[in-house]
Order: C-alpha cells, then structure tokens, then sequence
C-alpha cells in the first residue's frame, strides 16, 4: 500500500464526531455516517452532545413499532424514505437498524430493537437494511452483539453460555447479513464472555467475516474502543468519534515493537478506503432523489415521507382488546379525550436515535379533524403533568368530562424520562398517576378505551377494567394521524406483538439476572427469551407475542405441508388459505413455529421459524406459503461446533399467536445425528421446580466455571467516573463533571429524558473515554498518570463490588 505508516494509522478513525478522514491520495472525499435508525439525526454543529440540534428529518415509527408490523414491505419502503433523505442530505451511512434482542423488557433501548425474537429481526432488519442501501448510502447493523441492557454498558461483561450465543443473540445479525449485505456493522461497547467487543476475534473476524462472509467495513460505537491495537488484530476497522487520535500512538508503538503486523493494519485501512470508495461510486451510479425545482438541489418528499410515516404509526398499532367492539368509535360520537399525551404525543425516545422532526401531528387535533366533519364532539382534559406526579385535581376534571361523554379514550404511557438510550427502566409499571387516572375514567365512563405510547410492555393492572387497549409504542411524528386513523377506523391496527407482556416483572425469565452487578451480567436463563420461556412453561402472560385484534375476521383454512418426511438439510412449505371473512379490509399475520416432539436435547418448546403478512379486501382469500429450511429444525450443537439436526417427531404449528395454534401438522425428520444426550441437564426440564437457575447449572452450561467480575480497585482505566465518587479523591471530580453536563443538557433539553441519560452515561462511562471525547487533548499518558496518582491517594485495598447475584 502507497500510503506511509502514520497516514495508516490516521485513517483508523475517523475525522470528527460524524465524518471519516478524507482520502486525497485515493481522491475518495471524507464521508458522513449520521444517526438511525428510524430517521435521520445529521447534527449539523458537529458537536455530539447536541442531541436536539439537528436537521429536521422525517421521524418514523421507532424499531418496537416497526416490529410490531411483522411486515418486511412496510420496513423497507421506510428504509427507502429514510435512504432517500440521506441522499439529500449527503450522509453516506446510516447508523441503524438494531438488532439486539429484548431479553427483558426493562431494557431502556427497546425501543429501538424489533423483537424478543431473532427471526422477526433478522428479515426486519434486512428489509430496512435493502431499502437504504437502494440509494446508495450504507447502513450500521447494530450493536454487535449482546447488547440487551443500559446499565454499565460500557464495561459489563456478558457471559453467555455459546448455543445460546448461536441461537438467540446471534442469528438476527447473520439473517440480516446474509439477506441484505449491510455496508457496515457497528460493534457493541459491552464485553461478551471477557473480551470488550471492540477488540472480539471470535466475534469480529472468526463469525462475522470467515463464517458469515461479511465483507464490509466494522465501526466501534462511538467510543466503545478499549485496547486499539487489539482491535486492529480482531478485526475493527474504523474507530468512532474520531478527532482525538488518542490511540495512534499505541498503534505506531505496536507496530515498531512487531506485536502488530503491517497486514493486519493493511487489512483494516483497506476496508476504510474500501467504504470510501463504496459510497463514492455509489453516488455517481446512483442518482440523488429531488432535484428542488427552485433550487435545483436534491430533495425529499417530505409530505410523501410524512404520508408513509401515517399509515407506518397505524400499521404499528396493535389492538390489544376489543370487547364489544368498542373500536372502531363512531366520528360522530362524542368523545372525551384524556391524557397530555393525546396534545404532545411521545413518539420516540431519548438518546442518540432523536430525530427533530419535519413535522409533528396532535393525536387530539387528528382526532378533532375527523370528527368535525361528521359532526362529532370531541372534549379534552389532561390529566396528568409531563413529569406524572400525583394530581388527583386533574383526575377529577378527566372524569367530570368522561362522564359526560359516550366514550373516552385516554392516552396514557412512560414519560421520557423513564425509558430512554443510557439507562433501563426501574420496573414495568405505568405512573402511579396514569394507572389512577385510567381507573377513574373507566370507573365514570364504561366504554373507555386506553392509547398506550411506551417502548416497550407496561404492566395493565386495569385490564379488565376497560373494552379497548390499543398499543400504540412511539409511532413517529405522524402517530398522531396513525392513532386517529385507527380509532376512527379509517385503517386497520395492523400490528401484532413482538414481544410478549408479561403480566408481573418476576415472571420475565431473565428478570433475577438482569441488569446483573459487579460488571457483569448472566445470562442464566439461557434460550429461554420472551415465549420461549412462557410456552415452555405454559406460564400465563398478559399478551402473548404474536398477538393483535383487527377489526375484521379472517379463517385460517386447514394447513398443508409438502411432506410427512423429509431429510435432514431438505427443505418443506407449509401451504394454507386465509380468508377475510369480515366486512372490512384488514391484515393477518401467519406465524409458523416448530416444535420438536421428543428432543433427547433441551429445546424451547416451539420457535418461530416463518411468518407471512397478508392484505385482504372483505371476501378476498389468499394461499400463503411458508419455508422452513434446515435451519428451522437446527440446534447449535456445541461438542460439534456446528448446526446439527435432531432425527425424529416434530410438529408444524401454523397460528396467529404464540398461543393461539389453528393448525398441527407432524413431520418426520431423518438424520444420522445423535447429540451427546445428558440424563441431567438443567435445562432439559427446567420448570417443575420453579424457575431456579443454581451455579452448577449455569456452570454446566457455560461449560467452565463462572467467571470472577474485575475487581474495581486499584483503579484502571476502565473504571469508571462513578467507580472513582466512591473514593474521597474521586468524588470532587464526578460532582464537577455531573455539573457541567447539567448545565449543558438543561439547554437543550425540555423534556429530561435527554439529561437523565447523559448523567447516567457521565457516571459509567469508563476513564479512557476522557481521552476520547476530550478529543485527545486529556492523552491517555496524562489518565495513566492521573490514575496512578488517585491510586495512591485511595491506596490499594479498596473494596470490591458485590459479587452477582446467582
Ligand atoms: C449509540 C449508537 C449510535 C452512536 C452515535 C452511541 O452512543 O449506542 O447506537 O449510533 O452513539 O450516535
């Protein structure tokens, strides 16, 4: 390679927060990667913090809602939009989709991931992923991998057992890849079974490159570097933000000393110059969207885009109850709309996914301009404060105007800042405030119908209190439209769950285990995520996953399977008729799962292994095929390090839920494998006794003892600010540094999801980020030095944390 040493080195980051370093000698221009996933975040000031301060874009329904669709055509005509303002706006890669898993639902980014399960996820993400990629601008697949909670993300290790790795936390990625090609993947900041991902052989070069075929380029998430020499040797090509160059002299250092080798390097600042010349040649192959007639510039529809925003918030929708057809309303009906949310909806969540939006709908005026013309009422109390403290005067009011009225629709959910990027949500309940104002309302007015808007699964305490929930998630700026839509039954709520609501935090299965402590998280629960877990246990839930009403019915027809028996590695098609018997044009989604009948190995008890989203006209009837390849029978087996499949009984369940089955269809399967079956695995039968997860257990599942959490003490770089407040020379330091973000954020911020994350993110994010974010001016040298003299200072035998829980 013609370039010199140093030049190599540089080109390992990027330029600044969002662009990469420009390549005169390659004459490639210096590109822009901009937030993602469901919009575009360009800041314009360059500045990271700045999370408010970018261009206006249009906000789509986040990821939870987009999953909820299980409809990969929507996704990818919203990718295609999301691609078409990136051309006009020059980025050149987008930072999304998401694919980690909801392994619980008290995760604060759910919302920007599609589901609890990874086959949803995969096909989601590549439909998004091929959308974007249409115009000529690359995407991030995202964060890679195990990236399932906020707390200590930065430096907790998750210890995972490998089947589950394989089978759960790792096909999402695979799918998209195979399926869509995405230009780049973003690795995650956490550490899987010790090492940080930023610097994961395994996962980086051994999966991602030599078993997967990705051929693009990896990026750190923005600041997930630890060791950047290691990096370079697992595989990471670009690190970001860039601007600091706080680690070139490492790098240089390694490469003099012979530990790093000039091919390794080569490797990497080939693929940076190779994402450089993707998206240049991309832009003149392709051309940009637009042009302005007055201007001449390139452009997006942004009424279009708003219009396809809509129909995504409703079709996001799902209708969790329905009793006596409550919904749809009558526009000409009087209605008391209830909930601050119903005039400023929440309709996506804090952190670096914040979109400013081209435009922003009123649910309240949404609904007001419907029920104008058809001469219907529509009244309106808030009932509740932005912050949700207690305020039984405005409940009170809710009620005197849902007494008067035929029905009230109120809007409830989590206030922003109890579900954000940065930190988990402390527990699954509603404000005390909304489930109180729900009670009351629906105590007034007996047709009362509730909006949630939330990321992620609520605990409904009232559920049978009230005929109508719609689950609404934080459908974009045009929810408001998409809400009023389906409440007036103007479209359909197309979505069904992606996840399951739980109908207590205690029954989530990896609810003892998360977010773990001491920098580390287990997963005991194994592949026991979401429904795996509730089928296999046959455990009562709230929803199912899978589950949404529509407003009209459909018959499934008998199921059909082109062979009794196949062969291991054979593919089969489940064939079935679906018909819209009801009066209005409506979707179905049909969910096939495998269920193995007499597995010598622990299985989850079924798994969905295809699904196909239909559109049907009242009296219409469409033949729907599902295919279920090798991989639907497989399990990881680990003494093989392969894929295997099990000889024996399974059986094909075509439903429209988890639970709800209309169809059973056996096959027979042959293979010559035979898995080294043991007698005594835990997680063969695991319920009869409670969910109890012993450390033998979780031992025998990692197959190696469980791993000793870092000890905090002497401080490292990888403490972090919140590690040092609990040292007397630590804590001055962290009080000032939590000040001045204070300062900063209370500027931009109006609704506080925003400053909660950045304390949070302030108080654990690890020392070498100093570095970084200082844009090199605090060198690495000058922590070490910092370090060692706090050290001294606290001396040696500090405490440890609290070992796990287990
Ligand atoms: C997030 C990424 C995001 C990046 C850039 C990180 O904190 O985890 O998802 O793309 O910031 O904003």
């Amino acid at each position: 390679m013609d370039l010199s040493k140093q030049r190599k080195v540089e080109l390992l980051s990027g330029r600044s927060d969002w662009y990469l370093e420009a390549i005169p000698e390659r004459s490639l221009p210096a590109i822009m990667m901009t937030d993602g996933p469901h919009g575009l975040r360009k800041v314009e000031s360059e500045s990271l913090i700045d999370i408010a301060g970018s261009a206006p874009a249009t906000c789509f329904p986040t990821a939870a809602g987009l999953g909820a669709t299980w409809d990969p055509a929507l996704v990818r005509e919203i990718g295609e939009a999301i691609g078409r303002e990136a051309r006009a706006s020059g980025v050149s890669v987008v930072l999304g989709p998401g694919v980690n898993i909801k392994r619980h639902p008290r995760c604060g980014r759910n919302f920007e991931y599609y589901s609890e399960d990874p086959l949803i996820s995969g096909v989601l993400a590549a439909a998004f992923i091929n959308g974007v990629q249409l115009n000529g601008v690359g995407t991030s697949l995202k964060h890679f991998a195990v990236n399932n909670q906020e707390a200590d993300r930065m430096v907790v290790d998750a210890v995972v057992d490998e089947r589950t790795l394989r089978e759960i936390y790792l096909p999402a990625f695979e799918t998209a890849i195979a399926r869509a090609h995405p230009w780049t993947v973003m690795c995650a900041y956490n550490r899987v079974n010790g090492p940080y991902c930023s610097e994961h052989h395994w996962l980086l070069t051994e999966v991602l490159r030599d078993e997967w075929g990705f051929d693009g380029l990896v990026v750190s998430d923005w600041g997930a570097v630890n060791d950047r020499v290691a990096g370079v040797k697992a595989g990471l090509d670009l690190e970001m933000p860039g601007g600091s160059g706080a680690y070139d002299p490492s790098v240089l250092a390694a490469l003099d000393d012979g530990s790093l080798r000039t091919a390794e390097l080569d490797a990497c600042v080939e693929r940076v110059i190779g994402l450089a010349e993707r998206a240049t040649s991309a832009v003149a192959a392709i051309p940009p969207p637009g042009p302005d007639p007055e201007t001449g510039a390139a452009t997006f529809d942004a009424d279009a885009h708003h219009a396809l925003a809509r129909r995504a918030a409703s079709a996001s929708t799902v209708l969790l109850h329905n009793y006596d057809h409550v919904l749809p309303i009558d526009p000409g009906a009087h209605v008391a709309v209830i909930g601050g949310f119903a005039e400023k909806p929440r309709y996506q969540g804090a952190g670096s996914s914040g979109v400013k939006p081209t435009r922003l709908d009123s649910p309240l005026e949404e609904l007001r301009a419907i029920a104008r013309p058809a001469g219907g009422r529509v009244t309106y109390a808030p009932g509740y404060e932005a912050d949700a403290g207690e305020r039984p005067d405005l409940i009170d009011d809710a009620v005197a105007i849902a007494r008067n009225a035929e029905l009230a629709v109120v809007f409830a959910g989590l206030p922003p800042r109890w579900e954000s990027e940065g930190f988990d949500r402390d527990h699954l309940r509603l404000p005390y405030q909304h489930d109180q104002l729900i009670r009351a309302v629906a105590a007034a007015n007996p047709q009362t119908i509730v909006v949630l808007s939330n990321g992620g699964p609520v605990l409904m305490p009232w559920v049978d209190d009230v005929p109508g929930i719609v689950e609404a998630y934080l459908g974009g700026q045009a929810m408001g439209g998409g809400i009023a839509d389906v409440l007036y039954g103007l479209a359909e709520p197309g979505g069904r769950l992606a996840e399951t609501f739980p109908n207590r935090q205690a029954d989530v299965p990896s609810d003892a285990w998360f977010p773990g402590s001491g920098r580390q998280v287990q997963y005991r629960e194994g592949l026991y995520v979401g429904y795996r877990w509730f089928e296999s246990a046959d455990a009562d839930v709230l929803f199912p996953f899978g589950h949404g009403l529509s407003y009209t019915t459909f018959e499934v027809g008998e199921p059909a399977l082109s062979a009794a028996a196949i062969d291991a590695g054979d593919q089969t098609t489940v064939t079935v008729d679906v018909t819209n018997t009801g009066g209005r044009a409506g979707s179905e989604v049909l969910q096939v799962y495998v269920r193995p009948v007499s597995s010598p190995i622990a299985r989850p008890e079924r798994e969905l292994r295809d699904f196909a989203k239909v559109h049907l006209q009242p009296g219409e009837r469409a033949r729907v095929q599902c295919t279920l390849g090798p991989r639907a029978f497989s399990h990881w087996d680990v003494d093989t390090g392969a894929w295997q499949i099990v000889d024996g009984e399974y059986e094909i369940l075509v439903g429209t839920s988890s639970r709800d089955i209309r169809g059973v269809l056996p096959l027979k399967i042959r293979s010559d494998f035979a898995p080294a079956t043991n007698p005594d695995d835990p997680y063969r039968n695991p319920f009869p006794d409670g969910w109890t997860v012993s450390d033998e257990a979780f031992t025998a599942l990692l197959r190696h003892p469980i791993p000793e959490p870092d000890p905090i003490r002497p401080f490292h770089r990888n403490s972090t600010l919140g590690d040092l407040g609990d040292s007397p020379a630590g804590r001055p330091l962290l009080t000032v540094a939590r000040a001045i973000a204070a300062r900063a954020t209370a500027k931009m911020d109006s609704e506080g999801g925003i400053a909660v994350m950045v304390d949070r993110v302030l108080q654990e994010a690890p020392l070498r980020s100093l570095s970084t974010m200082s844009k090199g001016r605090f060198s690495l040298k000058a922590l070490d030095r910092s370090i060692r003299a706090l050290n001294a200072v606290s001396g040696r035998s500090g405490r440890r944390r609290r070992p796990p829980r287990g």
